[in-house]
Protein backbone atom coordinates (compact mmCIF):
# COMPACT_ATOMS: atom_id res chain seq x y z
CA UNK A 1 0.00 0.00 0.00
CA UNK A 2 0.71 3.59 -1.08
CA UNK A 3 1.73 5.09 2.59
CA UNK A 4 0.66 8.42 0.31
CA UNK A 5 -2.67 6.94 -0.16
CA UNK A 6 -5.84 9.15 1.27
CA UNK A 7 -8.69 6.68 2.61
CA UNK A 8 -11.84 8.71 3.11
CA UNK A 9 -14.85 7.66 0.27
CA UNK A 10 -17.57 5.70 1.93
CA UNK A 11 -18.76 2.73 -0.23
CA UNK A 12 -21.55 0.36 -0.19
CA UNK A 13 -21.17 -3.40 -0.46
CA UNK A 14 -22.49 -5.44 -3.02
CA UNK A 15 -21.98 -8.40 -4.98
CA UNK A 16 -21.87 -9.34 -8.56
CA UNK A 17 -24.27 -11.60 -10.10
CA UNK A 18 -22.09 -14.34 -10.50
CA UNK A 19 -21.84 -13.59 -6.70
CA UNK A 20 -18.45 -11.94 -6.57
CA UNK A 21 -17.99 -9.14 -3.46
CA UNK A 22 -17.99 -6.07 -5.20
CA UNK A 23 -18.35 -2.26 -4.05
CA UNK A 24 -20.36 0.66 -5.16
CA UNK A 25 -19.18 4.47 -5.25
CA UNK A 26 -21.36 6.95 -6.52
CA UNK A 27 -22.77 5.17 -9.62
CA UNK A 28 -19.74 2.95 -10.55
CA UNK A 29 -19.35 -1.08 -8.94
CA UNK A 30 -15.84 -2.06 -8.66
CA UNK A 31 -15.21 -6.00 -8.68
CA UNK A 32 -13.18 -7.33 -6.06
CA UNK A 33 -9.47 -8.32 -6.87
CA UNK A 34 -7.20 -9.12 -4.97
CA UNK A 35 -5.76 -8.46 -1.34
CA UNK A 36 -2.93 -6.45 -1.26
CA UNK A 37 -0.19 -5.79 1.25
CA UNK A 38 -1.15 -4.62 4.64
CA UNK A 39 -4.25 -6.26 4.31
CA UNK A 40 -5.57 -3.41 1.96
CA UNK A 41 -8.24 -4.70 -0.67
CA UNK A 42 -7.62 -3.69 -4.71
CA UNK A 43 -11.08 -2.92 -6.49
CA UNK A 44 -11.15 -2.97 -10.47
CA UNK A 45 -14.28 -1.18 -12.04
CA UNK A 46 -16.82 -3.71 -13.31
CA UNK A 47 -16.69 -2.52 -17.05
CA UNK A 48 -13.72 -4.47 -18.17
CA UNK A 49 -12.74 -2.05 -20.70
CA UNK A 50 -12.54 0.37 -17.82
CA UNK A 51 -9.11 0.80 -16.00
CA UNK A 52 -10.59 2.61 -13.13
CA UNK A 53 -10.14 0.86 -9.52
CA UNK A 54 -10.07 1.57 -5.98
CA UNK A 55 -8.45 0.29 -2.94
CA UNK A 56 -9.85 0.17 0.13
CA UNK A 57 -8.78 -0.12 3.94
CA UNK A 58 -11.54 -0.86 6.49
CA UNK A 59 -14.44 0.46 5.46
CA UNK A 60 -12.99 3.51 3.45
CA UNK A 61 -11.93 3.62 -0.29
CA UNK A 62 -9.38 5.91 -2.08
CA UNK A 63 -9.47 6.35 -6.03
CA UNK A 64 -6.87 5.32 -8.20
CA UNK A 65 -5.88 8.26 -10.55
CA UNK A 66 -8.12 6.85 -13.52
CA UNK A 67 -11.09 8.41 -14.35
CA UNK A 68 -14.37 6.30 -15.24
CA UNK A 69 -14.22 6.25 -19.16
CA UNK A 70 -18.36 5.41 -19.52
CA UNK A 71 -21.33 5.92 -18.39
ZN1 LIG B 1 -15.24 2.31 -15.04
Amino acid sequence: MDIDMTFNIRFLRTETNKGTEAIVIEKFIYVFKRVNKYKSEYWRCQNKNCKASVTTFDELGSLNNVENAHD
